[in-house]
């Protein structure tokens, strides 16, 4: 069977060693983030996850949900779990108190995410897409629009989706037809069909609201007619009581590869009445706010369930006894060796733990620069955060989804054919882990958004964000010996990846397939180079030796920091090689010849 512990010690010596919060503790809520404090929360996260979620988590894959008549029925044991979760404020860690919300940073509320998310994926998106629908509400919406929606969604009461696909666009948000068509009394008649809607329909909650996108009868062609809606299913009386259903239809629920206790939906909107957030025409805007929660949401996705999979792996390597090691036998009282003695075990373990623990640092450096880009004093200071954040966002998305299907492969190749059964539950994590990669905008896509967008903005304003620390931090330690091993790996990758940079700015301009064709690779040498900085800050903060953790927790982050940029970080160098041979045999062959 499966098994997890929440990856509490690691995240506690992020947050009270590795991080640097000095910039906002003169900020209350920040100040307040105390050890003792937050060492609780996580403590409490860990317990609910591993205690609630996780037992929900193998029967909601069996089960799944079902669908009747235009209801959904989650799996059994969701709906007590939601109440539970709700009640007890889980799903509001990052809403406004004047809403109800807690109000914590989002350096904290998304390490208690990864948690969450790992015990049990399909569970958490309901609440997740609840988030992403307040964030664009909250941001863009009238105070009409929020006074009466924003504190039922923090309470847990009501849920939240976003509708943008439909059966001709997926990507290409400009072939939207959804219609929303203005009334006299200020609100939209919106008609048209979305797929695929998490969380469409379901019994969790009493009401739900969708965030949809349409376009009105005289709006420009394309991405620039597009304005989001506020729909829900059930009207909302002036007083704030449920009036009657508004026309909003699920007319069936996809089955699916993986996330099968989470409800993917048909949606019809038959002249349901909508309410315009943001301004008429700038609904990608308002949607990207949206998006860009919700992007980094999912790079945790594949953080959190890269996590669960390395932690049932490492047990069962250590139980499950064949062969004997290579150096001779290590347990000889027994009928054989555990699989841990064998280097090839090893060789995925150690991938499995360097990717995991480098990328839940990325995500908890990355989410406290979320926090700056809101909160700090510094108007300047927001802006640089802000910058850096858009910058990574594309690769934390994409990069981290990667290593979640990789460490779930990897998780099921440590148990062999016992992984490959359904019995063990580690083929669930690979196959709830393969979406990732495709929702939220899909990693190619984000990998475009990445070289075509993030890296010319501001003629490279925002690459410098991370380029310059990057390399004031390398020089800084660049005579240090105890930390050669990390530093001049890391100086390595990343003059590769400057090299990359230059690549494609300058062919990318005279033929823009340049940039398409080494645009995925980029997004992975960029993932490699930002997850390596986290592990050589780490070995650097490490080796100050100012920490309270136990020796045997510091040796081990060494030796997994070492072995990262020993046996994966070098992977820059090929996919350099992929970057600068061009588009040439990319592009060659004639459509014909596929
Ligand atoms: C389980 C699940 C849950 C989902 N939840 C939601 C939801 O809540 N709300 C919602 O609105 N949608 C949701 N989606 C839809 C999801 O966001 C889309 O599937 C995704 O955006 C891709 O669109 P598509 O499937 O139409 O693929 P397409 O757009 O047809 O793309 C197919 C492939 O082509 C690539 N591609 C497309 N255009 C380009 C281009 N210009 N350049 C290079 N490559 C390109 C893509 O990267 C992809 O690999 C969900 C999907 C699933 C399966």
């Amino acid at each position: 069977m499966a098994t997890l512990k929440a990856p509490i010690e690691d995240i506690k010596y992020l947050i009270n060693e590795f991080l640097d919060t000095s910039e906002l503790s003169n900020i209350p809520i920040f100040s307040d983030m105390t050890a003792d404090l937050t060492d609780v929360i996580f403590e409490e996260a860990g317990k609910i996850s591993e205690t609630l979620l996780f037992p929900l988590n193998r029967t909601g894959d069996e089960q799944g949900c079902s669908y009747h008549d235009g209801i959904v029925t989650t799996p059994d044991g969701f709906k007590e779990a939601y109440q539970e979760m709700t009640a007890a404020g889980w799903g509001n860690l990052i809403c406004k108190p004047e809403y109800g919300g807690q109000g914590l940073p989002h350096y904290i509320a998304n390490a208690v995410d990864e948690m969450l998310v790992s015990s049990n994926m399909s569970f958490t998106m309901y609440m997740g897409l609840t988030i992403g629908a307040y964030n664009a509400i909250d941001q863009f919406a009238c105070d009409e629009l929020k006074g009466k929606f924003l504190s039922n969604m923090v309470s847990g009461k009501w849920s939240g989706t976003m509708c943008l696909t439909e059966p001709q666009c997926g990507t290409d948000l400009g072939l939207i037809r959804t219609k929303a068509v203005p009334q006299a009394d200020g609100s939209y008649s919106i008609s048209g069909s979305k797929i695929f809607i998490t969380a469409g329909e379901h019994d969790l909650t009493e009401n739900i609201l969708h965030l949809v996108l349409a376009r009105t009868p005289d709006a420009p062609k394309g991405i620039k007619g597009i304005s989001l809606f506020l729909v829900p299913k059930l009207n909302v009386n002036d007083d704030g009581t449920l009036g009657e259903p508004n026309r909003v239809f699920c007319s069936g629920i996809e089955h699916k590869m993986g996330i099968n206790g989470s409800s993917t939906c048909s949606m019809e909107f038959e002249n349901s009445k909508g309410f315009l957030v943001g301004d008429l025409n700038k609904g990608m805007k308002a949607m990207f706010i949206m998006m860009n929660s919700a992007r980094l949401h999912v790079g945790i996705q594949g953080l959190a369930i890269a996590q669960a999979s390395y932690c049932s792996a490492k047990n069962y390597a250590k139980e499950r006894i064949q062969g004997r090691a290579l150096t001779g036998s290590k347990y000889p009282d027994q009928a054989a060796d555990p699989l841990i003695v064998h280097p090839d075990i090893r060789r995925m373990l150690m991938t499995m733990k360097a990717y995991t623990e480098g990328a839940r640092a990325l995500s908890i450096w990355l989410s406290y620069k979320l926090d700056v880009s809101h909160n700090a004093d510094n108007k300047q200071h927001r802006q640089d955060a802000d910058d850096l954040v858009s910058l990574l966002t594309p690769v934390f998305k994409s990069f981290l989804t990667e290593i979640g299907e990789t460490v779930t492969s990897l998780g099921i190749q440590v148990y062999g054919g016992h992984g490959y059964i359904r019995e063990n539950g580690m083929e669930q994590y690979l196959r709830d882990a393969r979406i990732s990669k495709i929702y939220e905008g899909a990693n190619g896509i984000q990998a475009l958004d990445l070289v075509g967008r993030k890296l010319p903005e501001h003629m490279g304003k925002f690459l410098r964000h991370f380029f310059h620390p990057l390399s004031n931090f390398l020089e800084q330690h660049s005579g240090d010996e105890r930390l050669s091993v990390y530093i001049h790996p890391l100086a390595k990758s990343f003059s590769r990846l400057q090299q990359a940079t230059l690549f494609i700015a300058q062919q990318g301009l005279s033929n823009p397939n340049e940039a398409g064709a080494a645009a995925s690779d980029y997004l992975d040498m960029f993932g490699l180079v930002a997850i390596g900085y986290m592990w050589a800050k780490m070995a650097e903060q490490i080796t100050r030796g100012t920490g309270e953790m136990a020796d045997e927790f510091y040796d081990a982050k060494l030796k997994t920091g070492l072995f990262y940029m020993q046996r994966i970080l070098p992977q820059t160098g090929s996919l350099l090689s992929n970057i600068m041979s061009g588009c040439t045999s990319t592009m060659s062959l004639s459509e014909e010849q596929f």
